[in-house]
C-alpha cells in the first residue's frame, strides 16, 4: 500500500462530506477522495430542495406533518416498491439531520409543496452554500484529508477474509482503509451506456448532472458482488428545458402552482399534480418529447425568488419563460396550433370552475394538495419543458447501517455506501427533496458505522 487511513470515502458530494465529518467525529482518520478538480458533484447543481417533516418552519405556518406521514408518503409515491427498513431510517433520522444542518449555518427559504408530498415539506436551501459550509468544516478537521483530482478505480479486497481493505486509484496508487471504505460516488445520469443498459426507455431523456457521475461507485461495488436495486425505476424529471446543458439546472415547476402542461399539438397529456418523474415519462411519449407549461399572471405571481424550481422571474429574465398578451399570441410564440391551445385552456378552466377535471381527473396542485386555479388573466407565459435524467436514485443494496449487501443479502465486510448511488429507498418514483435529505441522513449513518470497524 502507498498510504493509509482508517476510513476512505470515495466522492466529495453531499453524502461524502456528511460521511467524512461523522467518521472523523468518531475518531477515524478519514481520507476523502474526489475524482474531479473540484468538490460538490451533482449536489451543487441541484435545486437544493430538502424534504423534512415536523420542522419549526412548518409548525409556524400551521402545517401538520410528522415522520409517520412522511414515511407513508414515501411508500405511496414509491408504490410500495421501497425497502421499508430504509424508509424508516429516513423517517427516524430526518429531523435530526435538519437540525444538524441548521447548527452548521445552513439556511432554508420558506417551506413549499412539491412532488410526492401530501403537505408542504420541501425546505429549499442553496446547495452550493451547503457544500461550502461542510467543505470548510471538513477542511478544518485535522482527522480529515481531502484530495481532489484523485479518481478511484477499484476496491481492494483481502482474498482470505474477503474484507474490503482499501482502494486503488486510477494512477495505480493503493490506499489501505483500516476500518473500511464508504462509496459516495453519486449516480450515473452522465453515463448514457449505463442508462441504456438498465432503463432503455429513458435514453430519450436529456442527461444532466455532475460530470463525474458516471456510475464508478456502483460498478466498483457491483464488481465485489453487491446487489442492485431499483435500476428499472430510473426516471427523468419533467420541467427541464429541452436545450439545457448537462451541467445546468433548468427545472421549473409552474405546474405545481397551477399551470397546465400541453404538448406540441396544444393538448394536455397528463394529470399535472402527480410526481414530476411520472410526468417525465408522459412527456417522453409526446411528439418530439416536448411539452410547455402554460400559466397566467396570477400563477406567475406565486413564483418564489431564489427557490430554483419556483423562481419564475429568473426564468423570465434569462428569456426562457416566454410571455404574451393572449393565449393565441403565446401559441404562435411556441409554435403550437392557436385554436387547439385556446380550446385546451378553456376546457381546463371550465373544469376547474365546475370542480371536475374531466380529462385527467386532476384534483389538486400537487399530490392532491392545493386548490386548482384557472388560467385566464393576461399576460400568459409558456415554459418549454422536457424530461431530463438529473439523477438515477438507484444502485447498490444497503442495510439500515449503510453496509453494502451482496447479491444474497449478506453484508460485504468493510464496505459501506451512501447517497444517490444506493438503491431501495425511493421505490418507483420520487418525493422532492429526498435525495439530498438521504445524502445527509445516510451519509452520517455510514460515517458513524464505518468508524466502528465491525
Ligand atoms: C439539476 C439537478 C437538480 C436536482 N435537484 C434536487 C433537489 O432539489 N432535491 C433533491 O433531493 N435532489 C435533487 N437532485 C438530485 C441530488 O442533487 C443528487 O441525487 C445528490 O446531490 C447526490 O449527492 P451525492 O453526494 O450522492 O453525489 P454527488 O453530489 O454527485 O457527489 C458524488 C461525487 O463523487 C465523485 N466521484 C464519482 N466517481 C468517483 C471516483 N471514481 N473517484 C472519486 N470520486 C468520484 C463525483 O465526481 C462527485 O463529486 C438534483 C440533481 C440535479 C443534477
Amino acid at each position: 500500500m502507498n498510504s493509509e487511513a482508517d476510513v476512505v470515502v470515495v466522492g466529495a458530494g453531499l453524502a461524502g462530506f456528511c460521511t467524512a465529518i461523522e467518521a472523523a467525529a468518531q475518531g477515524a482518520n478519514t481520507l476523502l477522495l474526489e475524482k474531479m478538480g473540484t468538490v460538490g458533484g451533482s449536489t451543487v447543481l441541484s435545486g437544493g430542495s430538502m424534504a423534512f417533516a415536523g420542522t419549526d418552519d412548518q409548525t409556524s405556518r400551521g402545517i401538520k406533518d410528522s415522520s409517520e406521514l412522511l414515511a407513508r408518503d414515501l411508500l405511496t409515491v414509491g408504490d410500495y416498491a421501497n425497502d421499508p427498513a430504509l424508509v424508516k431510517v429516513y423517517a427516524d433520522n430526518q429531523l435530526d439531520a435538519y437540525r444538524w444542518l441548521v447548527e452548521r449555518g445552513v439556511k432554508y427559504a420558506p417551506v413549499q409543496a412539491a412532488a410526492g408530498q401530501s403537505v408542504p415539506r420541501q425546505h429549499p436551501t442553496d446547495p452550493a452554500e451547503m457544500i461550502r459550509i461542510l467543505h470548510r468544516e471538513a477542511a478544518a478537521e485535522p482527522r480529515i484529508r481531502i484530495e481532489t483530482g484523485r479518481p478511484v478505480a477499484r476496491l481492494l479486497r483481502d482474498p482470505v477474509s474477503m474484507r474490503i481493505i482499501g482502494v486503488q486509484l486510477k494512477d495505480g496508487t493503493k490506499v489501505s482503509a483500516q476500518r473500511g471504505v464508504v462509496l459516495t460516488a453519486g449516480g450515473f445520469s452522465r453515463n448514457p451506456e449505463m442508462v441504456e443498459q438498465f432503463a432503455p426507455l429513458q435514453s430519450a431523456a436529456k442527461s444532466v448532472g455532475g460530470p463525474g457521475n458516471v456510475g464508478d461507485g456502483i460498478k466498483m461495488a457491483w464488481h465485489m458482488g453487491a446487489g442492485l436495486r431499483d435500476m428499472a425505476y430510473i426516471k427523468g424529471t419533467f420541467g427541464n428545458r429541452p436545450d439545457a446543458r448537462p451541467e445546468e439546472h433548468t427545472a421549473m415547476m409552474a405546474i405545481y402552482k397551477g399551470a397546465i402542461a400541453v404538448n406540441k399539438l396544444g393538448r394536455r397529456f397528463v394529470d399535472e399534480s402527480i410526481s414530476y418523474k411520472l410526468i417525465g415519462d408522459a412527456v417522453l411519449q409526446q411528439p418530439d418529447h416536448v411539452g410547455y407549461q402554460i400559466l397566467d399572471e396570477p400563477i406567475f405571481a406565486l413564483g418564489v425568488d431564489g427557490v430554483k424550481m419556483y423562481d419564475f422571474r429568473a426564468r423570465l429574465r434569462e428569456g426562457s419563460l416566454l410571455k404574451a398578451g393572449s393565449i393565441e399570441e403565446l401559441a404562435v410564440k411556441i409554435g403550437v396550433p392557436a385554436t387547439a391551445l385556446a380550446e385546451t385552456v378553456a376546457t381546463y378552466n371550465a373544469g376547474v370552475l365546475a370542480g371536475r377535471d374531466e380529462q385527467f381527473a386532476r384534483s389538486g396542485l400537487v399530490q392532491g394538495y392545493g386548490e386548482l386555479r384557472t388560467i385566464e388573466t393576461a399576460p400568459f407565459y409558456a415554459y418549454p419543458s422536457t424530461s431530463a435524467l438529473i439523477a438515477t436514485y438507484c444502485g447498490v443494496t444497503v442495510d439500515p447501517r449503510m453496509q453494502v449487501l451482496d447479491v444474497f443479502g449478506e453484508p460485504i465486510p468493510g464496505l459501506f455506501a451512501a447517497g444517490e448511488m444506493t438503491g431501495g429507498f425511493h421505490g418507483k418514483a420520487f418525493m422532492t427533496g429526498t435525495s439530498l435529505g438521504k445524502c445527509v441522513i445516510c451519509g452520517r449513518i455510514a460515517g458513524r458505522n464505518v468508524a466502528l470497524r465491525n
